[in-house]
């Protein structure tokens, strides 16, 4: 290990045991050797933005505040000076499933890594311990509790720190969404380490908390980084809820052995779902805060293997989760909030390929929510009523997406065309004088008294036999049946453009439609209705995979190809098995589509591959190079 150490990161750069300004030149060369490592260790060949100005503040000992958005790419703004610093970086973080991750990463790339928490065992602590007071270690993974233990701080004081990172920052603030008591004492932790670089990392944008963490880490000369939350890689999608299984399983054909993430309002209608997916076949498995421990994390592991392709979850799950090849994420209910929302779809795509992310959205959930907001009181009603306005608001946009996600965060988002979005998809289209179909639903809502939502009006003019039809004798109308030009989805589309142009008006509550003054005038003739049809589904499909901005993997490739994608991926999963990994640890969803379309002629090649570092290459080069040129050779 530690030749390997030396081969990689030659230990000839200067001990920084001051928090002196280190000199131009050497942070000149320093920043030459962070790109080395970057694309040596790394297998990426250019930085992200940000990712180069915060490395380099780090490297000049300077306090550095990172807020990235999930899968921005926070960790190797302090890996890359890990491996850059004489002495050891103390990263603490508060979930063991993340530690145990990250440490698992880093041996598979000959990082030297530990991590020290209260889930070792004695032997492996000591171990531990062991590798840090011989300075073999360029990185240490260690819980709060655990750091504030007197024994490992007197261990620490003995061996040269040069830099304490502290993931996942927020916990730091009370005004954040997962306070932990313990990293308040970071401030005091920091004091012990005089001649350490202080880094803080979070997801959480919020001024308030980016606040809280700067003041009680006492960063003097603080440097802020807070890169775009928005992320162009995933697909936002929001259709109405109709029959939401038959619509979930027509999204779930898209993506066969693709991992994904159903997420729920309740335990129950998780349990319901999950038994309702596998009844079909599926492979997938629940995950709620109702499950015994045991038995949540035995299906977080299924699923971060690529054991089984689904997780239907409620927020619970998520946290934690560091799986880069989770292709989509759908909301079968409303989320929460924008914020949960936001968190919740940013699991998905973090190997930066597109990812496709779903809402179904329906006026029933909304009642629910609203039944939830009423029974709490005052501030907290209030501030929930406005959670919700919001998310209603991002819903019900015919603007891209992006700008009423983003704005929420404070972001203005101000391109033309996101390219991923169905609103921005379907803006190419163009408004049509839909004057007709609306002069049909509208008389319909008349008809029938303007007390029924637009799923029963939809019914009439589609001559349905529901028993409510029968029931209010809805068959006799004049109405009845005279929409079958247009499909069910297709009527649902236009009824929320009726809304939000204002010829309708919905209750509140129920949900029923009664005619706005715009309404009468389209229906009396004296004005035009334009709007957008939607295409019916599959050809909306079709458009939504080849014109979207952002490729995704196997979906996109060739038949050749894409068989080849399976034969590696096949490899991937064996590897996985065989040496107690994820298998997105070993190569991302994005590296083997990259290798499923090259002809390497010998492994090294392999190296100009995203993802593919000097240690993948010696550990697993030659295996997936003997798959492709197999393949290859018999084309
Ligand atoms: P975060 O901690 O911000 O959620 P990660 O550090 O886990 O995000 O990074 C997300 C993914 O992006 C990882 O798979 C990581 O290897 C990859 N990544 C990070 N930086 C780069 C880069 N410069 N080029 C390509 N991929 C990168
Ligand atoms: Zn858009």
């Amino acid at each position: 290990m530690v030749g390997n150490r030396q081969r990689l990161f030659p230990t000839n750069f200067p001990i920084f045991s001051c928090i002196s300004r280190v000199s131009r030149a050497k942070i000149k060369t320093m920043i030459e050797q962070a790109k080395l490592i970057l694309k040596k260790v790394f297998g990426y060949d250019a930085f992200r933005s940000l990712q180069e100005p915060i490395i380099r503040n780090v490297l000049e000992k300077k306090d550095t505040l990172v807020i990235m958005p999930t899968g921005g790419g926070k960790s190797l703004c302090y890996q890359i000076p890990a491996l850059i610093f004489n002495g050891l970086t103390i990263v603490v973080s508060p979930l063991i499933s993340l530690m145990k991750d990250q440490v698992e990463q880093m041996t598979d790339l000959k990082v030297p890594a530990v991590l020290l928490n209260s889930s070792l065992s004695y032997e492996e602590y000591v171990h531990n311990v062991g590798k840090i007071r011989r300075n073999e270690v360029k990185l240490l993974y260690v819980a709060p509790e655990t750091l504030l233990k007197p024994k490992i701080l007197e261990m620490l004081a003995t061996v040269p720190i040069d830099c304490l990172t502290i993931d996942e920052a927020h916990c730091i603030s009370e005004w954040g969404h997962d306070f932990r008591p313990e990293y308040r004492q970071m401030a005091e932790v920091r004091k012990q380490f005089p001649s350490a670089v202080c880094m803080a990392l979070t997801a959480t944008a919020t001024p308030r908390v980016q606040r809280d963490i700067t003041k009680t880490l006492h960063f003097e000369e603080s440097n802020e980084f807070v890169a775009s939350f928005n992320r162009e890689n995933l697909f936002l999608k929001i259709d109405p809820k109709q029959n939401a299984f038959p619509q979930l399983v027509r999204f779930l054909e898209r993506y066969p052995n693709q991992s994904g993430i159903i997420y729920c309002f309740t335990r129950r209608q998780v349990d319901e779902l999950s038994q309702k997916l596998e009844i079909k076949g599926y492979s997938v498995k629940p995950y709620h805060a109702g499950l015994d421990e045991e038995q949540r994390k035995r299906n977080q592991e299924l699923f971060i293997r690529d054991d089984i392709q689904l997780i239907v979850a409620t927020i619970a799950f998520g946290m934690g989760i560091n799986k880069s090849n989770i292709r989509f994420v759908v909301h079968y209910d409303l989320p929460k909030n924008i914020e949960s929302y936001y968190q919740e779809i940013g699991r998905a795509g973090r190997d930066g390929l597109r990812a496709d992310c779903l809402l179904l959205f329906g006026y029933g959930d909304i009642r629910k929510i609203r039944y939830f907001i009423d029974q709490k009181e005052g501030q907290e009603q209030q501030v929930a009523n406005m959670h919700l306005a919001a998310l209603l608001r991002f819903a019900e946009t015919h603007v891209c997406r992006r700008i009423p996600l983003l704005a929420y965060f404070g972001e203005n988002y101000t391109q033309e065309n996101c390219g991923m979005c169905d609103n921005c998809l379907r803006q190419g289209q163009g408004l049509a004088d839909l004057t007709i179909p609306a002069q049909k639903f509208l008389s319909c809502v008349r008809k029938t008294g303007e007390i029924f939502g637009a799923a029963h009006i939809i019914d009439v003019l589609l001559g349905s036999k529901s028993q409510k039809i029968a029931k209010f004798n809805h068959q006799e109308l004049s109405t009845y049946g005279i929409g079958k030009e247009l499909s069910k989805s297709q009527w649902f589309h236009l009824s929320r453009q009726f809304i939000q142009k204002g010829l309708l008006s919905q209750d509140p509550e129920f949900g029923g439609l009664k005619l706005d003054k715009n309404g009468y005038e389209v229906l009396r003739g004296r004005e035009k209705f334009m709007g957008l049809l939607r295409e019916e589904e599959e050809q909306e499909e079709r458009t939504e995979m080849k014109t979207a901005k952002v490729k995704a993997t196997a979906v996109q490739l060739g038949e050749e190809d894409r068989e080849l994608f399976e034969q590696l991926r096949g490899k991937r999963k064996e590897l996985a098995t065989l040496y107690h990994l994820p298998p997105y640890l070993i190569f991302s969803d994005k590296t083997l589509s990259a290798m499923a379309v090259s002809s390497p002629r010998l492994p090294e090649d392999l190296l100009d591959i995203h993802g593919v570092g000097e240690a993948k290459l010696e550990r697993y080069g030659k295996t997936f190079f003997d798959i492709i040129h197999h393949f290859r050779r018999k084309q």
